[in-house]
């Protein structure tokens, strides 16, 4: 496989990175655990904004990223909540406000759910993704760039360590 000086479209990047929100408050890193993420490039393995963002970044190279909440999570939808009764929880489940939890639609997509309310037998739960609204700030360090196999290409995400395992 190719390497690469610098990030192109549609290449594999490995990256560290370390990802804070607006008041500098970590969310989350891979620094710590020593391996990168690795990603095939403008396929939406990772947000929109640091798909776009990374392009042109050279090996080695640290940056940094404001990301909007358009180009990340999108914004925070007030509207995207549902009223579920409690016997659609499995029956040990502690249910209660604030218990985050993950659910699968008709499509078997997760979907994330947030326990708002509680009133009787009906659950209030909202379905925004924990980050929509905010803004994120990445800190990133390029640590491999690569050209992207044509299975890659045709899978729509990188493998190998750090990608897809198959
Ligand atoms: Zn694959």
């Amino acid at each position: 496989m190719t390497k690469l000086k610098e990030v192109t479209s549609g290449c594999v990047a490995a990256i560290y990175y370390t990802l804070r929100d607006a008041d500098g408050q970590l969310l989350d890193t891979n620094r710590k655990g020593g391996k990168p993420l690795v990603f095939l490039q403008g396929v939406g393995q990772v947000v929109a904004g640091l798909d776009k963002g990374i392009v042109g970044r050279k090996r080695d190279e640290f940056f940094e990223l404001e990301v909007a909440p358009e180009d990340a999570y999108g914004a925070h939808n007030p509207e995207a909540t549902s009223k579920v009764p409690r016997s659609m929880f499995p029956a040990d489940a502690a249910i209660e406000p604030g218990l985050r939890f993950t659910a699968r639609d008709e499509q078997g997509r997760s979907v994330p759910g947030l326990i708002v309310s509680i009133e009787g037998d009906q659950v209030t739960v909202d379905h925004n993704h924990p980050l929509a609204g905010k803004t994120l700030h990445f800190e990133i360090t390029v640590a491999g760039i690569r050209e992207a196999t044509s299975d890659e290409q045709q899978h729509g995400h990188a493998h190998g360590p750090g990608g897809h395992e198959h």
